[in-house]
């Protein structure tokens, strides 16, 4: 299992660069970058070239990019914006070796039948997978673990994935998300481990379900997620290929950017290392 870094974590405070260094620095494998903000901070004064360059000669690689929001159930300008973004991923993609985009649902107040939801998902995700093909790239949905995200428990992400059902569709199984909307570990049992292509972890208060939000994240293994659970049925499932560390945590964003970028690798290690070999 490679363990990977998501900008997330160090959000407010941290660049492109400096993550980078310290990732490095930590031995993380892989990367999750943001391209909303800081991809795109960095090309303000850095290119494209500079970051492949960078990549050819670390030990650090891009794994993923963070993230094309809410590609479901859009309005005519809004999916037309939604291509044209990801058409710019994907190039940015291929020349840096980026190989994978999370893909996010629709949140908001407005809402829509599971069969609306699922019409529009796949229709819109093969349209989508069109593109990233072209680019050797692969689409993962994240189900949001919140009420007002249109796809929110792993198995109603998963069910889309099986209609699609083309290779470079796959999902995000984030470990804050499957809990935060009682995702059933069932479901996560029959599953297929080759359609989960990140595994994103975490862990979180003891609030509800339906009332957690992305700022009750904890380090892994400090809070009430049966992260046993899930790390023994990814196995048994036979995922083994990445895990990213994905925190939000409003007082993680005060601690040294160094700090918690080998925080998160220790916590990381000790809870998955219990189950997977760590690369
Ligand atoms: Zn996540």
């Amino acid at each position: 299992m490679k363990v990977c870094f998501n900008q997330a974590t160090t959000m407010k405070k941290s660049t492109l660069e400096k993550d980078l260094e310290f990732c490095e620095k930590y031995g993380y494998e892989q990367i999750e970058i943001r391209t909303m903000d800081k991809l795109k901070d960095y090309l303000e004064t850095h290119t494209i070239e500079d970051l492949a360059n960078y990549f050819k000669s670390s030990r650090i690689k891009p794994y993923a990019f963070n993230a094309l929001v809410f590609f479901n159930n859009r309005d005519e300008a809004g999916y037309k914006a939604i291509k044209d973004e990801l058409q710019y991923m994907c190039e940015v993609g291929q020349k840096i070796g980026c190989k994978n985009i999370v893909v996010v649902p629709l949140v908001g107040p407005e809402k829509f039948t599971k069969s609306q939801i699922k019409e529009s998902s796949v229709k819109v995700l093969n349209e989508l997978a069109d593109i990233a093909e072209k680019y050797g790239i692969r689409l993962a949905i994240e189900f949001v673990g919140h009420p007002q995200c249109t796809i929110n428990t792993f198995g109603q992400a998963y069910d889309i994935v099986q209609a699609v059902n083309r290779d470079n569709v796959g999902l995000v199984l984030d470990c804050f998300h499957f809990h935060a909307m009682g995702s059933s570990m069932e479901d996560l049992e029959r599953a297929d481990g080759s359609k989960i292509f990140i595994l994103h972890i975490d862990d979180t208060e003891d609030f509800p379900i339906g009332a957690l939000t992305d700022v009750d994240r904890l380090w892994p293994g400090e809070g009430v997620i049966d992260l046993d659970a899930i790390l023994k049925t990814l196995k048994k499932i036979g995922y083994s290929e990445m895990v990213s560390v994905e925190l939000f945590r409003p007082e993680y964003y005060e601690l040294d950017i160094e700090e918690a970028i080998q925080i998160g690798k220790e916590k990381t290690e000790a809870v998955v290392g219990k189950y997977f070999d760590i690369e």
